[in-house]
């Protein structure tokens, strides 16, 4: 039978195949890697960013630059490791730039995400930033659906899945406290929701 690990890899190889991205070219000729995630295949959480940045793109690992620090601080905060949580993303591969993902990039590598949900079986989910925020709550139709990230970032909602009922949070992008101290109150705050989850 084939392990979380097996799937996992199948999803990967999928992503690195995924010739009719528009990302796909940029990603061959930059010679970037694709980036799928990492942590714990049987993690009770998982953290969905919105794409890898430069960083991430030469590595092929998520969260490994400057808001990589940020989400590492925020985890020790609780009391925990990147290694203890799965980190991913909604976008696999790097938007030139840095610019925001499109909204038809966004529907091309979702699946993706949903098939490392569905084998992780995480029983909270928790989004960074507006873009994986707004996928879970369209995707899913909850009523917060439309709200922005300033009334729903801390706030824990219900997500049915396949697999069952699970926990969804919304923070804000770590990225953003790297330009606003208040904003890492928020997030050092909303995070602290987490250890009573798990
Ligand atoms: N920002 C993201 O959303 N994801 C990463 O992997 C890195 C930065």
């Amino acid at each position: 039978m084939a392990t979380k690990t097996d799937k996992l890899r199948a999803v990967r190889d999928d992503v690195w195949n995924l010739t009719q991205s528009p990302l796909y070219s940029y990603r061959t000729k930059t010679h970037y890697y694709p980036v799928l995630g990492e942590g714990d295949h049987d993690a009770t959480i998982m953290f969905i960013g919105e794409a890898p940045g430069e960083n991430e793109a030469k590595t092929g690992r998520p969260f490994c630059g400057a808001a990589g620090r940020v989400l590492t601080e925020l985890l020790a905060s609780i009391g925990m490791k990147r290694e203890d949580v799965y980190i991913s993303n909604i976008v696999k591969d790097r938007p030139p730039g840095n610019r925001d993902p499109f909204p038809d990039e966004i529907a091309l590598y979702a699946p993706f995400l949903d098939r490392q949900i569905d084998i992780i079986q995480p029983k909270v989910l928790v989004t960074l930033g507006r873009f994986s925020m707004n996928y879970m709550l369209e995707k899913y139709d909850l009523p917060q659906k439309g709200m922005p990230i300033s009334t729903l970032h801390g706030q824990l909602l219900d997500l049915s899945l396949s697999y069952g009922t699970i926990k969804f949070l919304p923070l804000y992008h770590p990225a953003v406290a790297l330009y606003n101290a208040s904003s890492k109150k928020t997030l050092l705050h909303d995070v602290a929701l987490l250890p009573s989850l798990g």
